[in-house]
């Protein structure tokens, strides 16, 4: 089977410089059919039955910018057991600093090049080629594969994976275990990642004229007094926290505060108004460890932010949630772990390492909406070149990402 995927080596490259020429930049999410049909239409060329599933009754899902995701089912003898891979379609917008066309899928040097190149487009051709090699070996499945392409996970996965999952077509009711092909680096498996808390402040002053600013309540003050109390006491306290999770890189095994956003008075570059700010809002992102328990996370923060009120006249304030994802895991002594161990030491010849991601990712939706705990991410590409400008994968990463996924899926799913 092994052999199989090297001789394939030039479709799978192929593959993915044709996802990469399909331009599905999120946002705001251009081009997500074109992609689930191209991705569909590979699944059903090598024996997939395969369904579209519009992510209808999102808001998102609009009649210009449809989402779209597409699932395959390859059976075995029997349904069970259900492996899944599932990679997400979208990619984040080009942005600037390219040396070639993030849109053109090119080749060069033993690398594909593009937006998406590692995150996750190869990826997906990993799957679909890790699977194919199992048939053209001519393996017989005990159980089922099956391989997703879904959308929005850079913006949440609500549509996608989340979406899937809610309905019951991404669950423990059907499916056992799912590697996710994030290019987390070919010899690394991602158990999971830390909890996210975003959530916004406003503080709320008295409109008065910028040459009196006696007479008003300035918003914007209030919200600088709240940021310097929560970096000068807040921050050290979470740098002191460290999880047993192993997240890479080492400085994220911290719990970590970053300011995601400020916006309060006068537009940035907007006409000119001698105000005293009354509204000023910052979105906040606080990322959690499994060891801190969420009510302690949003309690500190919001008892912090009391005691700022208490001590300052006149200020005002709402803290709103916007998003809690809590962290999750993968049990280490998972069997989808250790078949992607064994084939990592199969393939590369030296031992995989565990990590944990700093940020989230589909695995949320996989675990905590559709109950599957035998979820990884495990793919090919190096974690550090997402989202960067000349974004790539390397082709024999990518070739040996194929092997590793085909050898736990074909010891996952049983002959
Ligand atoms: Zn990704």
């Amino acid at each position: 089977m092994l052999s199989a995927i090297d001789d394939a080596r030039d479709e799978i490259v192929d593959f993915t410089s044709e996802l990469i020429r399909v331009p599905t930049v999120n946002p705001p999410g251009d081009a997500y059919e074109d992609c689930a049909r191209l991705l569909g239409a590979k699944l059903a060329s090598i024996g997939f039955e395969v369904e579209y599933f519009p992510a209808d009754g999102r808001p998102e899902h609009t009649r210009t910018h449809p989402r779209i995701n597409v699932v395959g089912l390859r059976r075995g003898r029997a349904p069970r057991p259900s492996v899944h891979l599932n990679g997400h379609l979208d990619v984040v917008p080009a942005g600037s600093g390219w040396t070639v066309d993030p849109f053109d899928g090119t080749v060069r040097d033993g690398r594909v090049y593009g937006r998406g190149a590692c995150d996750m487009k190869a990826g997906i051709a990993a799957a679909v080629f890790a699977a194919e090699a199992i048939r053209r070996a001519g393996a017989d499945l005990a159980g089922s594969v099956e391989i997703s392409g879904t959308v929005d996970e850079e913006s949440g996965g609500f549509a996608g994976a989340a979406w899937l999952a809610e309905r019951g077509r991404l669950s423990s009711a059907r499916t056992d275990y799912v590697i996710i092909p994030e290019p987390l680096n070919v010899d690394r498996i991602c158990l999971g990642h830390r909890g996210v808390y975003w959530f916004e402040i406003e503080t709320r002053g008295r409109i008065a004229h910028g040459s009196m600013p006696f007479l008003g309540v300035s918003a914007i003050d209030h919200m600088t007094l709240i940021v310097d109390r929560l970096r000068r006491e807040l921050v050290p306290v979470l740098a002191g926290r460290t999880t047993a999770m192993p997240v890479v890189p080492g400085a994220a095994r911290h719990a970590t505060l970053n300011i995601n956003g400020i916006a309060g008075g006068q537009a940035v570059g907007g006409i000119q108004t001698p105000c005293v700010a009354d509204r000023c809002r910052a979105v906040f992102d606080r990322r959690f460890l499994a060891e801190e328990p969420f009510d302690l996370v949003k309690g500190e923060i919001r008892a912090l932010v009391d005691r700022v009120a208490a001590q300052t006249p006149d200020l005002s304030f709402d803290l709103r949630d916007l998003m809690i994802v809590h962290p999750v895991s993968a049990p280490a002594d998972s069997p989808l772990v250790a078949s992607l161990e064994r084939a990592v030491q199969r393939v590369l010849g030296r031992a995989a390492t565990h990590v944990a991601s700093p940020g989230t990712y589909d695995q949320k939706h996989v675990d905590r909406i559709g109950g599957i705990r035998h979820c990884v991410a495990y793919g090919p590409g190096i974690l550090d070149l997402a989202h960067q400008p000349d974004e790539w994968c390397g082709i024999d990463d990518l070739v040996s990402a194929t092997k590793v996924i085909a050898l736990a899926v074909l010891e996952l799913a049983g002959l």
